[in-house]
């Protein structure tokens, strides 16, 4: 990454350097030329008058010959005069008497005045082609000024790559870094993090990185505690399953209905708990099949309580109802949510002393939901607990709940069945006052409004 950097760099300095070098070149060729242009112009025009000049003095010719050969030899020219009827009168090349007429070489030829009248021709030509090379001090400042922009634009372009290369390993200091994390966190060293104070892009990355192996290290370690808590909950009515059946093995215990039944207890803990993990297994994978239909959530409320009733009187508890009438239908299914209003009423009537009450109720909050809310006077849950209920086997006291079967999933499921229906699950609670668990479910817009239509 950081060679192709460099060398993008690289490239880019010495497309502009050479386009720069390039069209500076051609700029200062064009304006070299055009100076030449107004020079030559300058100085033909003076020799037209230097010539007219001398032949009013002279009144002729005469001297004319000496004059061109000094212009010639001064400007590098080949200068030719001639009368107006055509005849050479004077040539700066003294070798050559054919002028330029014959060669028809003449680059400039211009009409020479005196007082008015024309009297001859000047035509003027380069001393060895028709076009006369720019002065050669001109020239070698245009190559002297190329060869500046040549050694310019390479020092600057090597410093250009140096810095790159400096700025660049700096740059990419933090994702090496960052690489070589990610390398060892896939070999399953979740405790890599990288540091990530930057504000800019890398920075954030690098703070994502860090959350994301955040995340990887707690559901790691809450894998390993499911393991061991479930290995646990499993253990403990295995074995005394199998103390019971080795006393009756030695005799120790007659196999009556009330050992039979306290057996069958401890299997039917099991079954429970595997249900419960199958369950959590399911809906945590999103595999959860929700059978949703437009459903009376107050009818289902009513069989809830008529069903947990005569537990609740046996322990000195009564059960309320705080319906809003009318509710409209939700979307639910029926089963699941039994599911979460008994872990609810089974919680509630655990946590609540004799004497006390609980209140299951129903109402719409907004358009869409129906809230549902089981409330009990009971003992109250910590602030610091109320965090972490939800989470897979939490208790708040671990002997109590193992002690009535509950192993600390029963609110975890509560709440992935809520969400499988789209909703969310809260609880507040006042330690010694009482606690209150609540839910939504949605409304089913168009069976209610088939149910209006039909009314
Ligand atoms: P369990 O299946 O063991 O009952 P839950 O997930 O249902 O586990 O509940 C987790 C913890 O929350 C329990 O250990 C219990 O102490 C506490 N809890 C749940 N409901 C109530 C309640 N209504 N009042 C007081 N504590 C509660």
């Amino acid at each position: 990454m950081q060679f192709r950097l460099i060398l993008g760099f690289g490239l880019v300095l010495a497309l502009t350097i050479g386009g720069v070098s390039w069209y500076v070149g051609f700029a200062a060729n064009r304006a070299t030329e055009r100076y030449q242009q107004d020079v030559d112009i300058a100085r033909a025009a003076r020799l037209e008058h230097l010539v007219a000049r001398n032949y009013t003095a002279e009144r002729g010719w005469v001297g004319l010959q000496a004059t061109l050969e000094q212009a010639g030899s001064l400007y590098g020219w080949r200068v030719v005069v001639n009368d107006t009827e055509g005849h050479v009168v004077g040539d700066s090349d003294v070798h050559s008497k054919d002028g330029f007429e014959r060669a028809g070489r003449a680059r400039r030829i211009t009409p020479i005045l005196s007082g008015g009248r024309q009297i001859g021709f000047l035509a003027v030509g380069g001393s060895d082609g028709p076009v006369p090379a720019a002065d050669p001090p001109l020239s070698q400042v245009v190559s002297a000024l190329n060869r500046s922009l040549l050694w310019g634009g390479l020092a600057a372009g090597t410093g250009g790559i140096l810095l790159v290369s400096v700025l660049s390993r700096r740059v990419f200091r933090p994702v090496r870094k960052l690489n070589a994390a990610a390398r060892r966190l896939g070999k399953g060293d979740l405790t890599q993090r990288v540091p990530g104070k930057g504000r800019d892009e890398i920075g954030g990355l690098a703070r994502t990185f860090n959350a994301m192996a955040d995340g990887l290290e707690k559901a790691e370690e809450q894998r390993r505690n499911l393991v061991a808590d479930v290995a646990h909950e499993l253990r403990t009515p295995l074995s005394n399953i199998q103390g019971y059946l080795e006393a009756i093995r030695d005799g120790m215990l007659a196999p009556d209905a009330d050992t039979i039944d306290t057996i069958r207890e401890q299997v039917l803990q099991l079954t429970r708990l595997v249900e419960e993990l199958r369950l959590l297994a399911l809906a945590e994978a999103g595999a959860l099949r929700l059978a949703l239909e437009p459903d009376s959530v107050q009818d289902l409320i009513r069989r809830s309580v008529d069903a947990f009733s005569p537990k609740a009187e046996a322990e000195g508890l009564v059960i309320g109802l705080d319906i809003q009438p009318e509710l409209p239908l939700v979307l639910m299914d029926r089963e699941r949510v039994s599911q979460i209003v008994g872990n609810l009423l089974e919680n509630a009537i655990l946590h609540t002393p004799e004497g006390g009450r609980i209140a299951v109720s129903a109402k719409q909050v907004g358009s869409g939901t129906v809230e549902v809310a089981v409330t009990d006077t009971g003992e109250g849950i910590r602030k610091g607990d109320l965090e972490a209920i939800f989470e897979r086997l939490y208790r708040v006291d671990p002997s109590r709940s193992r002690a009535t079967g509950g192993v600390g999933l029963g609110l975890t499921i509560a709440k992935q069945l809520v969400e499988a229906h789209g909703g969310s699950i809260s609880a507040e609670s006042t330690i010694g006052e009482g606690s209150k668990f609540r839910f939504g479910l949605s409304v089913a817009e168009d069976a209610n409004r088939e149910l209006e239509s039909a009314q």
